[in-house]
């Protein structure tokens, strides 16, 4: 794979989970990173680990359901490292309700956070790709963008949302150098889905374990996805040699999902 040593990276959500560990995987590449998030400490503890690989980081807050607050960041990450090349929109929630129970506030937040989030951040930082002739957007979606299950109808919506905003984007940046492609994880152990777990527990009067052993048989590998693994499939789509592939939507997810 060509060399992305010395990209910008941003990593929305970049302070934990699946986000830390896309930040983390950019910087063993060389990439200056910069990660978002809403919590200053625990973009600050990534930024240290990052450095500690050598890597370049910028830890600053931003909420990305703030059009000022992004467009603030882009001038900040401008002033440090330059345009970024290459965007990860992994900023997400993903709380559960059935859907008549669900208040309004909850869906209004879900497809604000993981829709046009997601939107903002490719508004800002496209036009220095464009600019440049060539750039990645990778948005972390999830299987539910291709398929249903209950009790998740607002992040089912948004993350369908995101798929299409993929594709649109895909189809219309096809000839400015600039891919845009999307990976849908299955169930990953981060704090998000533990914390999903615990809830559900309480709920139905089971143990954490038990239900997380539902969520591992959901699959047919029988396990949860390691951060890590969502992680190496970023950098490959950010890499030179896969300038080809853009407007997909890959899973990553033990086989739960074949389309
Ligand atoms: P997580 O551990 O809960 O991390 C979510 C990250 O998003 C945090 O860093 C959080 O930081 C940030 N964030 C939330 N709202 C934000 C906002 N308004 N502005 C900026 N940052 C915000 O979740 P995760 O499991 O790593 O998930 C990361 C992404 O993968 C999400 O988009 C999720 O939908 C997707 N995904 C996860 C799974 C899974 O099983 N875990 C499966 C499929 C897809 P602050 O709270 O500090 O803002």
């Amino acid at each position: 794979m060509a060399t992305l040593r010395e990209k910008n990276v941003l990593v929305t959500g970049g302070g934990r989970g699946i986000g830390r560990a896309i930040a983390l995987a950019f910087a063993s590449e060389g990439c200056r990173v910069a990660i978002t998030g809403r919590t200053q400490a625990s973009l600050d503890a990534v930024a240290k680990e990052i450095r500690a690989k050598g890597a370049k980081a910028l830890p600053l807050c931003c909420d990305v359901t703030r059009k000022d607050e992004v467009d603030a960041l882009n001038r900040e990450i401008a002033g440090e490292f330059g345009g970024i090349q290459i965007l990860v929109n992994n900023a997400g929630m993903a709380p559960a309700a059935a859907f008549l129970e669900m208040e309004d506030r909850l869906w209004n937040q879900v497809l604000k956070v993981n829709l046009t989030g997601a939107y903002h951040c490719c508004k800002v930082f496209l036009p220095a790709m464009i600019a440049a002739k060539w750039g990645r957007i990778i948005n972390i979606a999830s299987t539910v963008a291709k398929v249903a299950y209950p009790y998740i109808a607002a992040y089912t919506a948004s993350k369908h949302g995101l798929l299409g905003l993929t594709r649109a984007l895909a189809i219309e940046m096809a000839r400015t150098g600039v891919t845009v492609n999307a990976i849908c994880p299955g169930y990953v152990e981060t704090e998000l889905t533990l914390g999903n777990a615990a809830r559900m527990a309480e709920k139905t009067g089971k143990e954490v374990e038990e239900v997380l052993k539902l969520f591992k048989s959901a699959t047919p590998q029988n396990r949860l996805i390691a951060p890590e693994e969502v992680a190496d499939l970023a950098v490959m789509l950010a890499s030179e040699s896969t300038g080809g592939i853009t407007g997909q939507a890959i899973n990553v997810d033990g086989g739960a999902v074949m389309v």
